[in-house]
């Protein structure tokens, strides 16, 4: 016979205490948490009561620009991997990406996210002249170009660019190499080092519902995020996407993304987290049950209509309708910053 419910209930409330005052767990403890679903609604509030406490109630906008579909990867779940003969790829010229930004500008945002694909054409010395105009807004730049060498991140962080994101996607080494063809997780931990060496604001995090990936994987990803000390979280469940191998997978679960998010929270507190576009695509409230389980930024797509059709990294992406957003964060006691949103920002 095991422990009477309430006691045992009692002892994973105790766990997530634990886990808010000394902001890290074991790697079992972790996973206790993941797998149990009577704990969720405790969890989920302890990270809003953490999120309120050292991020406040306002939401970070980011604008998204998705530059380039053009991806020299193949990693499996991956709408746009080069293997995808069925994309119909673009890249916009400078001139384009520049307008685009003063755009996002002029329309009060304070932070710009530049996406694409691991796409050549972009040279950092290039890239680094679209930087230096566009950061004659007063503007964050935040860059998501996949994997690069330190002197071409060195050279971005010198034309101005202030953050960048690039996921782990996953820590356990066998499934990496699985989903990402002809790449070595060695190398996307070097280049998270590198940039956070650099002076980047870093952003990483995972895919939740990778197959064959295990809670114990998931909770070894937690802990490297706490070991990066990473500045930003994205943690987005997997789509599966028809035309790429992962086609006859099922989605990943919201609730398990959600708890990963939520334990993110009380292990670095004072992060910004974004209620990631593949959570509202999976279920319509995600984004809002995603900002009330930790999470501090959104991400509006900002991307040209005739672009964004062809940027499919997963099917079904759902846009951000501002007007609505509006209403239902102040719903929830929440309302949109027009702050440039660093991690420094964050009162702690
Ligand atoms: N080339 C850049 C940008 C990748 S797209 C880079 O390598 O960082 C941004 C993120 O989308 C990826 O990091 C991945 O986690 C996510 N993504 C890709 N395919 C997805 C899918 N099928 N479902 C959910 N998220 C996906």
């Amino acid at each position: 016979m095991g422990l009477p419910f309430f006691v045992y209930n009692l002892f994973m409330k105790n766990l997530i205490e634990k886990a808010k005052v000394e902001r890290i767990l074991q790697k079992s403890e972790i996973v206790q948490i993941l797998e149990d679903s009577s704990i969720n609604e405790y969890l989920f509030k302890t990270a809003d009561s953490v999120r309120k406490k050292y991020v406040g109630d306002e939401i970070y906008l980011r604008a998204l620009i998705e530059f380039s579909n053009i991806c020299r990867c193949n990693c499996a779940y991956c709408g746009i991997r080069c293997d995808n003969k069925k994309v119909q790829r673009y890249r916009l010229k400078k001139d384009e990406i520049i307008d685009l930004s003063n755009l996002a500008s002029k329309l009060g945002y304070k932070t710009l996210v530049l996406q694409s694909g691991e796409d050549c054409f972009f040279k950092a010395d290039y890239l680094a002249e679209i930087v230096k105009e566009i950061k004659k807004n007063d503007i964050a730049v935040t860059l998501s170009i996949g994997e690069r060498f330190f002197e071409e991140y060195k050279i971005l962080k010198e034309a101005g660019a202030d953050r960048f994101l690039l996921r782990i996607e996953t820590t356990d080494e066998n499934l990496y190499k699985k989903m990402h063809p002809g790449m070595s997780l060695d190398n996307r931990k070097k280049c998270l080092y590198n940039l956070k060496q650099l002076g980047y604001e870093t952003g990483t995090g995972s895919l939740i519902g990778l197959p064959d990936q295990t809670l114990e994987s998931i909770a070894s990803d937690i802990l490297f995020y706490k070991e990066l000390n990473a500045d930003m979280i994205g943690i987005g469940p997997l789509i599966t996407h028809p035309d790429t191998p992962l086609k006859d997978f099922p989605n990943g679960n919201l609730i398990l993304a959600l708890k990963v998010l939520a334990l993110t929270r009380l292990f670095l507190p004072d992060i910004n987290i974004p209620a990631t576009t593949a959570m509202e695509t999976l279920n319509p409230n995600g984004r809002i049950m995603a900002l009330q389980a930790g999470a501090n930024v959104v991400m509006p797509n900002i991307t040209l209509e005739e672009c964004k059709k062809n940027y499919q990294i997963y099917p079904g992406k759902v846009a951000v309708d501002y007007t609505k957003l509006e209403k239902d964060l102040e719903k929830i006691g929440r309302k949109i910053s027009f702050k440039k949103g660093f991690r420094s920002d964050n009162q702690i």
